[in-house]
């Protein structure tokens, strides 16, 4: 008689399938109310203070290719924004860089896509800062961070990764060996030389550091990855040209060149060849990894975010439009154009959140991603530790850097790597796809203001587009999802 087999290997675990509800048991009780006070705040700044800038700052790129968007930043420095993620005793609001900023993403998204982009390359930055674990450089960043906010040009930094011939092969220490590299770091007295460019970075003409990620050797790149931070006017530093970028203009997407540019030692904030010990191997994959699930989420967030704009802006003038007579939110038809768009939205947020709460599962011994306790975050003795200059040097050491390595590495396990890896992958598809699909259905449904500048929709369908292609591209992202989840149960299934 024919039945149904099964593969032993092709079962996936409770964990695999049902993360929200494994990663439960790990929350602090208090995050739920320290979410809802930090969304709050988040909706209140985007839509009183942020709003009446989006498409105004957006002509402006029109008309002036060139133009920077120092009035967004500012806003953004005198609101808080730019030390939302930083602990509180570091001088930050302590919000986590887990489920806070992911619904906060979603809500400046919401309103203005490019507002997180300009934020994006900056937040970047901070991820990689974090996930070096180098905690001297983490001091010495926030501190600038909260001395500057309200600065006529605040402080802020970006992230180095992609270089004019390699540009999805540097998102995954897998594709390391088949990238066509053309940075490369080289040791000399009192610290290392940079050379190479570095191109589409967000946030470059902005930044006054930047945080650049390249090999001490092209050839073996996996095993010789180093992150280093270049200040501006650093001699062989310079910053080349802006792109002419269809969508979120408001994040400048620089040009960042590397000519001979001495880096001092204890500007180098992770040499993998610093720690030659078998346990440190797989550091640098393991860092890479976090910053991505991090940041992959990230853009899972703001896709979502993204595409609840497009569907706030046509239920908007559903509202308004008529149509042989009837507003538009009348008719059948158009009601299910907008109950589309909101089931797309719905998709999207919970894509981003399942992959959340995998990460919060996978780093539950790291209270940056999870969110520090209250009495951590707000400690009087911690914030006067971190002032101390003695302290600061212990933080800054090879030794404590090496213990704090050794905890994050022992915390995480192959199997939460994985699920990490596929999960945040999964956000970032979803999310950037419904937000594609949303513009276009906006569009369609809204007729000739769809099409009008000052409606709003036009901006986000060229904003959006851009979400399918950084942090790996989709179709990266696609094959992502295939080695980490689905092929863990396929044995001796070939990857790339
Ligand atoms: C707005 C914006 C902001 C950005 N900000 C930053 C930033 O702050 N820092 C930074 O470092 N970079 C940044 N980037 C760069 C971004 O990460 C790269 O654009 C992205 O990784 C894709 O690389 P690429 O453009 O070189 O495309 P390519 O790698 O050349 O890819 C071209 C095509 O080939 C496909 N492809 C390539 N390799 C494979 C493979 N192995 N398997 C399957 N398909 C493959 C891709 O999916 C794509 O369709 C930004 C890009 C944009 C658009």
């Amino acid at each position: 008689m024919s039945q149904l087999n099964f593969d032993q290997d092709e079962r996936f675990d409770f964990d695999d399938n049902f993360p929200s509800l494994a990663a439960l048991a790990k929350y602090e009780p208090t995050i739920v109310e320290r979410v809802r006070k930090s969304w709050e705040d988040e909706r209140h700044f985007v839509r009183e203070h942020l709003a009446p800038l989006v498409l105004s700052e957006d002509l402006q790129h029109a008309q002036n290719p060139d133009h920077i968007s120092w009035e967004m930043l500012r806003l953004a420095g005198r609101h808080g924004r730019l030390v939302q993620y930083i602990p509180g005793f570091m001088g930050g609001k302590g919000n986590s860089l887990g489920i806070s900023m992911m619904v906060n993403l979603e809500e400046q998204a919401s309103v203005d896509c490019a507002f997180c982009g300009m934020m994006g390359g900056h937040g970047l930055g901070l991820a990689a800062v974090f996930m070096s674990l180098n905690l001297g450089v983490l001091r010495r960043v926030a501190d600038r961070i909260a001395e500057h906010q309200n600065d006529e040009k605040p402080y802020v930094i970006d992230c180095a990764i992609t270089e004019p011939t390699a540009g999805t092969d540097v998102e995954e220490v897998e594709l390391y060996p088949k990238a066509r590299l053309m940075c490369q770091a080289k040791h000399a007295s009192g610290g290392a030389v940079l050379n190479g460019r570095k191109v589409f970075i967000s946030t470059g003409h902005m930044a006054t550091d930047h945080i650049v990620i390249m090999p001490f050797d092209q050839k073996n790149a996996e095993n010789t990855m180093g992150c280093f931070l270049v200040s501006n006017g650093t001699p062989g530093f310079s910053l080349g040209r802006m792109e002419r970028k269809m969508g979120q203009r408001a994040g400048s997407a620089s040009e960042l060149i590397f000519d001979n540019c001495l880096v001092p030692e204890e500007n180098i904030l992770l040499a993998q060849e610093q720690f030659p010990e078998e346990k440190f191997k797989q550091q640098f994959k393991l860092v890479l990894h976090g910053v991505l699930g991090i940041t992959r989420t990230a853009v899972g967030a703001w896709s979502t975010g993204t595409a609840r704009g497009a569907f706030d802006r046509a239920l908007y003038l559903a509202k308004r439009i008529k149509y042989k007579g009837r507003t538009l939110i009348h008719q059948q038809w158009a009601q299910a154009f907008l109950t589309n768009m909101h089931i797309n939205v719905m998709m999207a947020r919970g894509a981003y959140l399942n992959s959340q709460f995998v990460l919060m599962r996978g780093f539950e011994r790291i209270p940056l991603v999870i969110g520090f306790p209250s009495w951590m975050n707000d400690s009087a003795i911690l914030y006067w530790l971190f002032r101390q200059n003695w302290y600061r040097k212990f933080l800054g050491s090879r030794w404590m850097h090496g213990q704090i390595m050794d905890y994050v590495r022992s915390s995480i396990s192959e199997d939460q790597d994985a699920r990490v890896q596929q999960m945040s992958s999964l956000a970032k598809v979803v999310g950037s796809d419904m937000a594609m699909e949303n513009c276009q259905l906006a569009t369609e449904f809204l007729g000739q203001a769809g099409l009008r500048h000052d409606q709003g929709v036009e901006k986000i369908f060229r904003d959006a587009k851009l979400l399918q292609i950084f942090e790996g591209t989709n179709q990266l992202n696609r094959l992502n999802i295939f080695t980490h989840y689905l092929a863990r149960h396929i044995p001796g299934v070939e990857v790339f």
